[in-house]
C-alpha cells in the first residue's frame, strides 16, 4: 500500500538510488568512535555514514539516536550492523574499537588486548573497502597503525593514524592560551610517538612567522626562566588527567578526526602531523610509524614534510619511535 502511495506520490525518472560518493565508517561506538561520527555528520564530510561494533543493543541504540537527529544533518544515510557488509565502499575508515587506558595505564600497556581485535576487523575492511584510506585512533596508535598496515595490505599511504595530531592541538590550545591568542595563531608541531614520548618542535613554534627563539633563545629548554617547556609537559600529562577527571577522552580527539577525514574525502592537500612510515628518515632505520607533518589528500598520506629539526629534536624524535619501545613491541606482537 504504502509503496503504491510512493509511486502516485514521488513517480521515478528512471534514476535510482545512487551509490555513496563519500562513505565514511567509524568501528567502534565508544566514547571516541561516537565522538568522531557526531564530528564527522555535523562538518557534512559524508552522504553515507556506517557504524560497527560488537556489542549489538549499544550499536542499535547509537544508530537509532542519530538517524532521529537526520533532520538536521546533511548526511541521508546513516547504517550499522555488527556484519562489515554494512560498510562496503568507504572512502575512509576510522578504527576506533578496542579498550581504553585505565586510570594510570599507559598507552602501551593496551598494545595486545587491541592487536587481538584489529586481526577481526582489519581483513573484513579491506575485503568490503579495498580502496579506503584507513585512519586508526584507537591506542596505542602508532604500533596499532603498524599493525593494520600490515595485517591489510594496504599501500603505506593508504594507512595512517591520527598520531600527534590531538597532541599538537592540544599544544597550540595550551601555548595560544598563555600568549593571549586563538589556537590558529601560534603555529608549533609536536612530532613523534603519540603520548608519553611526543617531541615539541620548539625550534619552528612560532606566532604569525616570528620564531619564539628569536625572542626568546631558550624557549622550550631548561635553561628557560619562564619555562615555557611546561606546556610540552602540561601536553603530555593532559590525556591521563581527563581519563582522571571523566573517565576517557572523547570530544578533542573526535574533532581532530573529523579534520582529518576532511582532507581526505575532500582531496585537500592540507598538512597534519599524522602516523606514517618513517623508515628512512631522521636516521630510523626501521619500518616504524611515527608522526611527522603529512600532505594529506583523496589517496591519503601524498608526501611528507622534511622538517629542519635541532640535533636535539632529531635526537628525540629517534628515541620516540626507533630507538627502544617500539621496536620492542614490533617483537612482541603476534601477527598472525
Ligand atoms: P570504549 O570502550 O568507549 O569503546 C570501544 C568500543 O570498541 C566499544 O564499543 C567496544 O564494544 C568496541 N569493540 C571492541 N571490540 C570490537 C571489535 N572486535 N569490533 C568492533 N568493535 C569492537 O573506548 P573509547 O574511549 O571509545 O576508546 C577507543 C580507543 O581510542 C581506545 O583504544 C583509546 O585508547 C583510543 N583513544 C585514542 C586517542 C588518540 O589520540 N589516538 C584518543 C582517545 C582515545
Amino acid at each position: 500500500m504504502s509503496s503504491t502511495l510512493q509511486q502516485l506520490l514521488i513517480p521515478t525518472c528512471g534514476g535510482g538510488p545512487e551509490p555513496p560518493r563519500n562513505k565514511v565508517t567509524v568501528v567502534g561506538v565508544g566514547q571516541v568512535g561516537m565522538a568522531c561520527a557526531v564530528s564527522i555528520l555535523l562538518r557534512e564530510l559524508a552522504d553515507e555514514l556506517a557504524l560497527v561494533d560488537v556489542m549489538e543493543d549499544k550499536l542499535k541504540g547509537e544508530l537509532m539516536d542519530l538517524q532521529h537527529g537526520s533532520l538536521f544533518l546533511k548526511t541521508s544515510k546513516i547504517v550499522a550492523d555488527k556484519d562489515y557488509s554494512v560498510t562496503a565502499n568507504s572512502r575512509v575508515v576510522v578504527l576506533t574499537a578496542g579498550v581504553r587506558q585505565r586510570e594510570g595505564e599507559s598507552r602501551l600497556d593496551l598494545v595486545q588486548r587491541n592487536v587481538d581485535i584489529f586481526k577481526r576487523v582489519v581483513p573484513q575492511i579491506v575485503t568490503y573497502s579495498p580502496d579506503c584510506v584507513i585512519l586508526v585512533v584507537s591506542n596505542p596508535v602508532d604500533v596499532l597503525t603498524y599493525v593494520t598496515w600490515k595485517l591489510s595490505g594496504l599501500p603505506r599511504r593508504r594507512v595512517l593514524g591520527s598520531g600527534t595530531n590531538l597532541d599538537s592541538a592540544r599544544f597550540r590550545f595550551l601555548m595560544a592560551e598563555r600568549l593571549g591568542v586563538h589556537p590558529s595563531g601560534f603555529h608549533g608541531w609536536v612530532l613523534g610517538e603519540h603520548g608519553d614520548t611526543s617531541v615539541p618542535v620548539w625550534s619552528g613554534a612560532n606566532v604569525a612567522g616570528v620564531g619564539l627563539r628569536a625572542l626568546n633563545p631558550d624557549a622550550g629548554t631548561d635553561a628557560d626562566p619562564e619555562n615555557w617547556k611546561e606546556t610540552h609537559k602540561m601536553v603530555v600529562d593532559s590525556a591521563y588527567e581527563v581519563i582522571k577527571l571523566k573517565g576517557y577522552t572523547n570530544w578533542a580527539i573526535g574533532l581532530s578526526v573529523a579534520e582529518l577525514t576532511e582532507s581526505v574525502v575532500r582531496n585537500l592537500n592540507r598538512i597534519h602531523p599524522v602516523s606514517t612510515v618513517v623508515q628512512g628518515m631522521y636516521g630510523i632505520a626501521e619500518e616504524v610509524y611515527l608522526s611527522l607533518p603529512c600532505v594529506l589528500n583523496g589517496g591519503g598520506v601524498a608526501s611528507v614534510v622534511r622538517v629542519s629539526l635541532s640535533h636535539d629534536e632529531a635526537a628525540r624524535l629517534q628515541a620516540s619511535g626507533n630507538a627502544s619501545r617500539l621496536r620492542g613491541y614490533k617483537k612482541t606482537i603476534e601477527l598472525t
